[in-house]
């Protein structure tokens, strides 16, 4: 909420600072957003007042306060931060309350984490005179700590297998010291870190970084995979902090991996902050205010992270722009890939979208409208060429056995071929918008949650029938709970299902299998992956966590199955352009080293031009085909679309305020009104939803529409619950 409070003679108080107010009887941390030299409420006195974010439930107080104190003089939002945040409530029609919100980690606006003191070890070395002597096992424990240069008590205990008394005694001997520190909780720290030897860079490489260095408009970076755009990034924001600026890079939140962190650690260092959703609220704390402290001037992290407090911005870095995983999926439901297009226009710094498969919004942006720059890299760093793709018809390979299998002939030939030559395979399991279900097989009715109208999921693990979205569970049935019979079981396959099949085909062959169940544990995505690039298995099994980001220059086969899942378009009208994504970006993890890659894609569709084209590997192709098909639906990126979803318990009510508002949408010029509908996910957490969407040609004019028809004061009630997503993404 927003209140005006009084600045007290004598007291200086900037925009964004944090300070201190009284609130009803108690005092409250609040966040100055304005100043301004009269008052709303005392006309005719002008006082000196500020206006402020409090995060607070209601106001009745209309007489102006004071402002006790201020809380820092540091403050927490720049102006321009304020001001990305005024545009970002107006674009996605929310308060701004809740963009300020985003702005803000819980950890640091809860003020729950504070600094930490911790017991830090630090050998002695070299040694003073005259210590007394050490045993033997003292004496080489003393070298075991020198040796790995001591660190956190904890950690050294568990590094080096001993416990604090033991090194504590060895504080007392007066070899180590081991004393409490205030320490910032770093996310990289304990992490090996590569030397940070610099490539040359490619012709190619510095044509692109000179282009970007010279543009005056936001750059469309589209480099196939393996083009080398990391490298580039990164001479980028050297360059940057040259020139006394900051830097944050974007990445999406499944590729922020330890190899990613990494190599930019090992070229910046301590500047280097992460802001990473696997962070303690600990950690967030520290990195956060390091970076407002000016103390960590390159940030990565995933979209959160485009509104990092750094003081000077410089360099914007979106890596995998067209990532749909940069759309915020709660309100406000900002794409950090446009705010941070925003972000960097307004503060005048460079901006760099970088992607094998741009989304059709930035290519268009950049081939017809002028508004990108596009800068090419088409060729792989080190000439290796993109690996030959072949499209197996997985109807073809049905009709030739019984049933449809998991693996084609030729992929397990070519799957044989790697074994015998020691080299090392990807497959890819396209998950996305599927789950293995329990089915029947006479009447084809499927388990579905009673909560929600979704499919239940089997998982082998423990047996169970999972609802993924309020999490109900129960043993599958022997039998269909609609006609009784009993042919009916588990349809479709699921990673664990593959892995179990090529146990029986290639029995000697090592396999990791990484998915959301293998991986729950915080560091084993890291050490999964650490193992199959040590070549400690032969075969990397995965969903789209393995999709992206990844280089391992000894895997020169990568396998797709089952393709088309992502073509369903019910959810995504984006469906043909992530299915697209998705192969070209698996395929790039073929041939990165010297030897040549090749990629077999499972599909049934065959002919699919996203496939097709995918295969092709013709991104231009596919951008013309698709782009052409979405102007004649007049779908985006030719008009801004919007989805307004209705939810509350009562179905009847829910459809019927549906209607009304899509009646008196209809009213509104300029707008293109689909007639309300129940949502593809009609009922979740026994919760009813119903949607409208909306297209127009400015996301403005949608906005003053929702604003017009739905005053945001009116969208949550105790009955109904109204939904506003701006440049929707899935429409679930
Ligand atoms: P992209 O992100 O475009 O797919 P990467 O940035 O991951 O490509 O680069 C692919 C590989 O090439 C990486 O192993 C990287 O270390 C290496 N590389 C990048 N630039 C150079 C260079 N100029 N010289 C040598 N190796 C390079
Ligand atoms: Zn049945
Ligand atoms: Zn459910």
């Amino acid at each position: 909420m927003l209140f005006t409070y009084r600045i007290p003679e004598g007291m200086t108080v900037r925009v964004g600072q944090r300070v201190s107010v009284p609130w009803q009887r108690i005092y409250r941390l609040g966040y100055v957003i304005s100043l301004s030299e009269t008052s709303p409420y005392q006309p005719t006195r002008k006082p000196k007042s500020a206006q402020g974010e409090l995060f607070a439930d209601s106001v009745d107080d209309l007489r102006v306060k004071a402002i006790t104190a201020v809380d820092d003089e540091l403050p927490y939002f720049s102006e321009s931060i304020i001001r990305l945040l005024r545009w970002l409530a107006d674009y996605y029609s929310v308060g701004f309350t809740l963009a300020l919100r985003s702005a803000l980690p819980a950890a640091v606006r809860s003020n729950g984490a504070k600094d930490r003191e911790i017991y830090m070890v630090t050998p002695l070395n070299p040694l003073p005179p005259k210590l007394p002597p050490l045993t033997a096992r003292q004496r080489h424990l003393y070298e075991e700590i020198v040796r790995i240069d001591g660190g956190r008590l904890t950690q050294v205990c568990e590094e080096l297998s001993t416990t604090p008394q033991t090194l504590k005694k060895l504080a007392a001997a007066g070899y180590i010291r081991c004393e409490r520190t205030v320490v910032a909780r770093s996310p990289l720290k304990g992490r090996f870190i590569q030397s940070a030897v610099m490539p040359q860079l490619t012709a190619g490489q510095q044509r692109a970084l000179d282009e970007i260095l010279v543009a005056d408009k936001p750059c469309l970076l589209f480099g196939v995979t393996g083009s080398g755009k990391t490298e580039v990034y990164m001479r980028a924001i050297a360059k940057t902090l040259e020139e006394g600026r900051d830097a944050i890079v974007l990445v999406p939140e499944i590729s922020l991996t330890p190899q990613t962190v990494s190599r930019f650690a090992a070229r910046f260092g301590k500047t280097v902050a992460v802001l990473h959703s696997a962070l303690s609220d600990g950690e967030r704390h520290d990195e956060w205010h390091r970076i407002r402290r000016g103390e960590a001037r390159v940030v990565v992290g995933p979209r959160s992270a485009v509104f990092a407090p750094v003081q000077r911005l410089g360099l914007m870095i979106v890596d995998e722009e067209h990532d749909s995983g940069y759309k915020q999926d709660e309100s406000p439901r900002y794409s950090a890939r446009d705010v941070a297009v925003v972000r960097a226009t307004m503060e005048k710094a460079r901006c760099i979208l970088g992607s094998a498969t741009p989304s059709l919004e930035s290519w268009r942006n950049a081939m017809e409208l002028g508004k990108y720059c596009l800068v090419r890299m088409p060729e792989r760093v080190g000439g290796s060429v993109l690996p030959t793709v072949t499209v197996l018809d997985m109807q073809q390979a049905a009709h030739d056995g019984r049933g449809v299998p998991i693996f084609s002939a030729p992929l397990i030939d070519a799957m044989r071929n790697r074994l015998e030559r020691g080299e090392q395979i990807i497959l890819f399991l396209n998950r996305r918008g599927y789950a293995p279900t329990y089915q029947c097989n006479h009447c084809q009715t499927a388990v579905m949650c009673e909560k929600c109208s979704a499919k239940m999921t089997y998982h082998v693990k423990d047996d169970t029938l999972r609802c993924h979205l309020c999490g109900a569970w129960m043993r599958p049935p022997t039998r269909c709970p609609s006609c009784g019979s009993p042919d009916f079981n588990r349809f479709g396959f699921g990673t664990q299902r593959v892995e179990t099949a090529l146990h029986a085909i290639l029995p000697t062959a090592r396999i990791i299998r990484m998915d959301a169940d293998s991986t729950s544990r915080r560091h084993s995505h890291d050490e999964l992956l650490a193992a199959f690039r040590a070549k400690e298995a032969d075969i990397l099994l995965g969903t789209q966590m393995i999709a992206k980001g990844l280089d391992f220059p000894n895997v020169t086969l990568v396998g797709i199955l089952a393709a088309d899942r992502s073509l369903d378009m019910t959810y995504d009208f984006r469906a043909a352009e992530r299915t697209f994504q998705l192969i070209a970006q698996v395929s790039g993890r073929a041939g990165r080293g010297t030897l040549p890659g090749e990629v077999y894609v499972q599909t049934f569709q065959p002919d699919h031009p996203a496939i097709r084209l995918a295969a092709a590997c013709d991104y231009e192709a596919f951008a013309r085909e698709t782009l052409q098909q979405r102007q004649d639906e007049e779908m985006p990126p030719f008009k801004k679309l919007a989805c307004v979803t209705f939810i509350g318990s009562d179905a009847g009510q829910v459809a019927s305020a549906a209607e009304a508002a899509a009646k008196r949408f209809s009213a509104c010029r300029g707008l293109m009104v689909m007639p309300a509908m129940p949502a593809p996910l009609e009922k979740k957490e026994t919760l009813w939803r119903w949607q409208i969407l909306l297209r127009a040609d400015s996301a403005k004019g949608i906005a003053a529409a929702c604003d017009h028809v739905l005053p945001k004061q009116q969208r949550v009630t105790d009955k109904l619950r109204i939904l506003v997503d701006i440049d929707a993404v899935f429409l679930a």
